[in-house]
């Protein structure tokens, strides 16, 4: 039964309830840093996916970044599933001596399926 009608019987591969459109997927991200001093080597960068359904697995579709100083290091581990409750961490590396050349902050954009998107900001300071 979907939570929020109470009107729509569910099927166990719904994404979301036919009758309210609610989504029975939701996912946060969070980075365990997001500013970084200039001109220095910071360590990987984790980024956790956080699967907040209750009983739904949700495939993390792609991670990509709006800016050429993030970069994705454990590139082979997407698509990822992620099982309810569960969370997966990825690494990002941040080169903070490229973005002296392109300044601004950089987005990184987690993509999951029949979820949309989060996103979150990096920046150099
Ligand atoms: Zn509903």
């Amino acid at each position: 039964m979907c939570s929020r009608c109470e009107v729509w019987e569910l099927c166990s591969s719904d994404n979301a309830c036919s009758w309210c459109g609610f989504s029975l997927l939701d996912f946060a991200i969070q980075a365990d840093r997001s500013r970084f001093p200039g001109g220095e080597y910071p360590p990987p960068v984790e980024v956790t996916v956080l699967n907040l359904s209750a009983h739904r697995e949700i495939d993390v579709e792609s991670i990509s970044s709006s800016a050429g100083w993030i970069e994705l290091l454990n590139l082979e581990s997407v698509p990822q599933r992620i099982g309810p409750g569960q969370q997966k961490r990825f690494l990002l590396d941040i080169d903070t001596v490229a973005a002296t050349k392109m300044p601004g902050p950089g987005e990184v954009k987690v993509s999951v399926t029949h979820a949309g998107s989060r996103s979150l900001t990096l920046e150099i300071v």
